[in-house]
């Protein structure tokens, strides 16, 4: 389990389980057990103001940069 966290103020944004190494693109919205974010229709903000990403179909597309990543992937 990983957390996701804006880049610009530190907020905790998500839990997310990530699957495989790599950088993290995309959160697949099945895989997020907690959510602090704030939605607009399919845009996803930090409550910072901080734009995140934007929901495409079945995941959050992220912002390069918008985010910061802690802790670790599970192996595959
Ligand atoms: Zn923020």
């Amino acid at each position: 389990m990983i957390t996701i966290h804006c880049a610009a103020c530190g907020q905790k944004l998500f839990r997310y389980q990530k699957i495989g190494k790599g950088k993290l693109l995309h959160c697949w919205l099945a895989r997020i057990s907690s959510d602090h974010s704030v939605r607009e229709g399919p845009e996803v903000s930090c409550p910072c103001g901080r734009h995140i990403g934007t929901v495409e179909g079945p995941w959050i597309n992220l912002h390069g940069g918008s985010v910061t990543v802690r802790g670790s992937a599970l192996k595959k």
